[in-house]
């Protein structure tokens, strides 16, 4: 089984080097070639020229941009993904994509034969470094069984979540809840730091009840109290999964004030902080409004 991998961003990188190193044969492509180039070198990968000559040879296509749009942006021309692919290929597509976008990129495909299923996966870099991400499907069953062992190379549970779209959705929405939880604990975390609290006791206290989460329990300990920091999942993007959360309320008519305020705080803080901060680091936001650090 041929695989090509488009992509080699912060996730995207590490989820190609699984497959690699699994033993499959493996062609890649990135829109800054230096990339690409590299990851070939160093995992023994063929480097594709275009998107079409990296799918050429391949029956798995594998996708991992910023948005759905991004691929779709890929497929047509002389060097766009279809000109390279065949009857009986499969897309997947493990962007955090959204879903509209994904029905869109599904028929597409459809008219030449081709599956596709939307893949977005969560676990960060590390789950993608360590194999065990999890990967939420949108999309026909049967195809998910097709490329099931080569999902595996980088993913530990693998759960169908409906049709085409339905992957996507489910990851929105995770992921506004992380937003939401980020945005909170700062809240909370600030106001206490001002009345004298110690922020890693109130941590303490927290994550031994009701209100923990991930946030409170790994993200604020490791990356907020500590200033670290580290850069592994853009604001950015963040910023665009909470908005297809939101997208995907009006979509369905269920009132989300909470969605819909915390898509327009992620907006604010993309604006101020930038294309290239950390997720975590919109807590910065908070701690200027409130005029503290939470450490
Ligand atoms: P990055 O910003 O690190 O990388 C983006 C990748 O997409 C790069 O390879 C970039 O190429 C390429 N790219 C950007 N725009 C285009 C375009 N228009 N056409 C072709 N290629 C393009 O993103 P991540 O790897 O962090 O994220 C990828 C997807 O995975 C996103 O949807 C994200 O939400 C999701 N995700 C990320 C997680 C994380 O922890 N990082 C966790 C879970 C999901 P170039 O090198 O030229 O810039």
């Amino acid at each position: 089984m041929n695989i090509a991998f488009l992509g080699l961003g912060a996730i995207g990188q590490p989820m190609a080097a699984r497959i690699a190193a699994a033993g499959l044969p493996l062609t890649v492509w990135n829109r800054t070639a230096s990339r690409a180039a590299e990851f070939a070198r160093e995992h023994g990968a063929r480097q594709g020229t275009t998107p079409a000559d990296t799918a050429r040879e391949a029956d798995i296509v594998v996708t991992c941009l910023p948005t759905s749009r991004d691929v779709a942006g890929l497929l047509d021309g002389a060097d766009g993904l279809l000109a390279g692919m065949r009857d009986g290929n499969v897309l997947v597509d493990c962007t955090s994509g959204d879903p509209a976008t994904s029905r869109f990129i599904h028929n597409k495909l459809a008219e030449r034969g081709i599956d596709f299923i939307d893949a977005p996966v969560s676990g960060g870099v590390s789950g993608a470094q360590k194999g065990t991400l999890t990967i939420m499907v949108g999309g026909d069953p049967k195809v998910l069984e097709r490329v099931r062992s080569v999902l595996e190379t980088f993913g530990q549970k693998i759960v169908h979540c409906g049709d085409v779209g339905a992957g996507d959705a489910v990851k929105a929405i995770n992921n506004a809840l992380l937003a939401t939880h980020i945005l909170a604990a700062a809240e909370g975390l600030a106001a206490l730091v001002k009345l004298g609290v110690n922020p890693g006791v109130a941590l303490d206290v927290i994550n031994a009840s009701s209100g923990r989460s991930n946030t409170s329990m790994n993200l604020f300990p490791e990356r907020v109290l500590t200033r670290s920091f580290p850069r592994t999942f853009r604001l950015a993007l963040l910023e665009k999964d909470v908005g297809i959360a939101a997208e995907v309320a009006r979509e369905t008519r269920v009132p989300a004030p909470v969605l819909q305020l915390t898509a327009d705080l992620f907006r604010i803080a993309r604006g101020s902080l930038g294309e290239s901060a950390d997720h975590v680091e919109a807590v910065k936001m908070i701690e200027q409004w409130a005029g503290v650090e939470i450490a």
